[in-house]
């Protein structure tokens, strides 16, 4: 059967351990390359507060990486561990293969894009691009070339004259990713850069830093609580949960098989419903309504109840209720059916399935785990 083993242990934590199946993503580097940023065991608290709790990542070259989670799991702090900006309590940080735990930020073969760009509002555009190399001193006619070129890059030609003030949004936060790729960083570090823009712009916005991404060939190290950004952006995802990494996968593996009941509730809708003590997780799109006396063709099959109907459109979402227990949200396109034929079927006595490769067990979560361990 196509179900996962439930049990996954504590190393599940361990990027390793899911990346022993291979993605449509499989590996970007040679074997034995050091990767671009590898953390081994880093803990992070403020006073009371576990901000990150001995979490292990690696970010191979050339790869978009994305810390995904909600609000106060550690993405940031990671980030800024990565940065130089704060020193982990313990573990250590490495940045392709070398040890910088200790090292100054500007020591560190990275650069920080922040959410609220931080460009200088005196300066020019130019100015601001320029604006690192002339601290490195860096002689006037090569800064010129440069800036101009990274400002090709993100499509800002002919605005090098302009003041932050007289640009839009979107344009500034152009400007200071720029600023951030002009030195040619190793590792581009993103905390939330599209965060203040609004959903039109951050969807161009997404497009332009995968083709940025792609043209410059620096590895990101993107930060994001929105987890559509990261399903179409990444190349791999590593889900946060209260400062540890429950999942490191690629979108594919990290939606489709969620390892733990979180990363299935925050990835995507999730349908949690356990049969014979497991628990188990089907996408609502995985699964089908049969029609009255339609063959089940090898699905797995329930009796349940559509106990509500919500017509969106594009497609409908349909509550069933099992027989067996528990309850499952189905969504179906509306390739033919009206909003009326839709809303029309509350109510009815249905026979739904899946194919059984599309039920992934999932693991209670890793506290829990721990608990057996001991
Ligand atoms: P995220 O970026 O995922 O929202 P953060 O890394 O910013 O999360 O924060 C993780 C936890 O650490 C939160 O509980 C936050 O309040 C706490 N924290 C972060 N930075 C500090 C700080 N400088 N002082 C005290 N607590 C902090
Ligand atoms: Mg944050």
């Amino acid at each position: 059967m196509g179900v996962r083993a439930p049990s996954y242990g504590v190393e599940q934590t361990t990027p390793t351990i899911t990346e022993g199946r291979p993605g449509p993503q499989a590996p970007l580097e040679p074997h034995g390359e050091a990767p671009d940023v590898r953390l081994a065991g880093v803990r992070k608290t403020f006073g009371e507060v576990v901000a990150v709790d001995r979490v292990d990542l690696e970010v191979r070259r050339g790869e978009f990486f994305t810390l995904l989670g909600p609000s106060g799991s550690g993405k940031t702090t990671t980030l800024r561990m990565i940065a130089g900006f704060e020193e982990p309590d313990e573990g250590t940080v490495e940045i392709a293969g070398r040890d910088v735990t200790g090292v100054p930020p500007y020591e560190r073969e990275v650069n920080t894009v922040f959410q609220d760009y931080a460009l200088f509002p005196h300066m020019t555009v130019a100015e601001n691009v320029e604006y690192g190399m002339r601290v490195r001193k860096v002689a006037k006619g090569e800064r010129r070339r440069r800036a101009r070129e990274a400002l090709a890059m993100v499509r800002l030609e002919g605005f090098e004259e302009r003041k932050p003030g007289e640009l839009s949004g979107g344009q500034r936060q152009r400007v200071a990713l720029a600023r951030a790729i002009v030195n040619r960083p190793r590792v581009l570090l993103l905390d939330e850069p599209l965060g203040a823009l609004d959903l039109k712009l951050r969807e161009q916005m997404q497009v332009e830093l995968k083709r940025i991404q792609h043209e410059v060939g620096i590895t990101f190290v993107y930060v994001t609580h929105d987890q559509e950004e990261a399903l179409t952006m990444s190349d791999r995802i590593a889900v946060f949960n209260a400062g540890h990494v429950e999942q490191v996968g690629s979108p594919a593996e990290v939606y489709e098989a969620p390892a733990t009941p979180f990363v299935s509730g925050f990835v995507g809708f999730s349908n949690v419903i356990e049969r014979d003590g497991r628990r188990f997780t089907v996408r609502p799109e995985k699964i089908q309504i049969l029609e009255p006396g339609e063959a089940s063709n090898g699905l797995h099959t329930e009796r349940g109840r559509i106990e509500d109907v919500a017509y969106a459109g594009m497609i409908t979402r349909y509550l069933v209720v099992l027989d067996r227990g528990g309850e499952l949200q189905v969504v179906r396109q509306n390739l033919e059916r009206s909003s009326a034929e839709a809303l029309a079927e509350s109510g009815r006595e249905v026979t739904v399935g899946w194919r059984p490769e599309h039920a992934v067990a999932v693991a209670d979560g890793r506290h829990d785990e721990e608990e057996e361990t001991r």
